[in-house]
């Protein structure tokens, strides 16, 4: 859900260093009298995912009659491309690296390319840079080979969709034994339809609920203790002082990550921890905090927990879109 900027290259540049080195004359060739196709298709592409009409591509038009040459093409993107030591490597890595985390799902580190539409039926978009989306390898892995059957099953391409900073996605704490947040979308009523019924597609073709879920369930396990000992030694001003405290330093430290993470010098691991969290400050603690001040302020003790009594925050969800 995170926007990229459009890469630099272009499809007939990348494809040209993809088969710059391949050294069977005749693959050479058969290759070379495809890249008009490839650079008309990737043309092709582009217009359809802005129109939100990828779904209405033929196949067909994308992907050779000849087996060989379909062949040929996916090795454009396996072994001389996405492979160590090929031509095409840096482009790739170039590509891999240019978000701070996976924009699919704004969370997990990038790992791989994920072709928007799927080189096995689209195989003359195998190296087309604006079909190939940075992604963690669980998102790759959930997207799979699969290609939008209607408008509404057009998942957000991080290239061309930009959802801007309205918030669209809500959460409610349930409080039991252990609370967990139960994560959903809710559109704008300034968005159109077809939008909000693609990243309501988007966030259950990626599993994204069960992901900010877990992850939030983590991050409540973790502050647990903290609270506590505030509420025993404080009461509860302490814990409201505590936890007020605490939402302005991620805040104030979410301002300061967000123009390095953004520039994306690196994707190593150790790194991941810190965006990790500061996602999931976002999208968890500051509507947590306001929870239990609120609770806190109202004389309730923000640790209780009743199976029956929860606490939501903007419009609960429609159970009919989430099912
Ligand atoms: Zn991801």
């Amino acid at each position: 859900m995170r926007p990229l900027q459009i890469p630099g290259h272009t499809a007939r540049d990348t494809y040209r260093v993809c088969i710059s080195r391949i050294r069977d004359g005749v693959v050479q060739q058969r290759l070379a009298a495809l890249e008009d196709d490839a650079v008309d298709a990737a043309a092709s592409f582009d217009r359809a995912v802005r129109a939100t009409s990828l779904h209405a591509l033929d196949p067909m038009v994308f992907a050779p009659g000849d087996q060989e040459d379909h062949n040929e093409l996916l090795k454009n993107y396996t072994q001389r491309m996405a492979k160590v030591g090929t031509p095409g490597r840096p482009i790739y890595d170039e590509l891999r690296t240019a978000p701070p985390r996976c924009p699919l799902c704004d969370h997990r580190e990038v790992t791989t390319l994920d072709h928007h539409l799927p080189k096995s039926a689209f195989a003359l978009l195998s190296v087309a840079p604006t079909n190939l989306v940075p992604a963690c390898s669980d998102c790759n892995k959930m997207k799979n080979d699969t290609a939008p059957g209607c408008a509404e099953e057009e998942t957000i391409h991080p290239y061309f969709d930009n959802l801007g900073d309205v918030q669209w996605l809500s959460a409610q704490v349930i409080e039991q034994a252990p609370a967990f947040l139960r994560f959903w979308v809710n559109t704008p009523p300034t968005w159109a339809d077809l939008l909000a019924a693609r990243v309501r597609y988007h966030f259950d073709v990626f599993g994204l609920a069960a992901l900010y879920g877990a992850q939030a369930s983590t991050l409540l396990a973790g502050i647990r203790g903290a609270v506590r000992r505030q509420l025993e030694t404080g009461g509860a001003e302490a814990v409201c002082a505590f936890l007020e405290d605490l939402a302005g330093s991620w805040e104030e430290w979410g301002e300061h990550r967000s123009q390095p993470l953004d520039a994306g010098s690196s994707s190593g691991s150790g790194l991941q921890p810190l965006v990790l969290l500061r996602g999931l400050h976002r999208r968890l603690i500051l509507p947590l905090y306001r929870s239990k001040v609120q609770r806190l302020r109202h004389g309730r003790d923000p640790l209780s927990a009743s199976p029956r009594c929860r606490r939501g925050f903007g419009p609960r969800p429609d159970l009919k879109k989430s099912a």
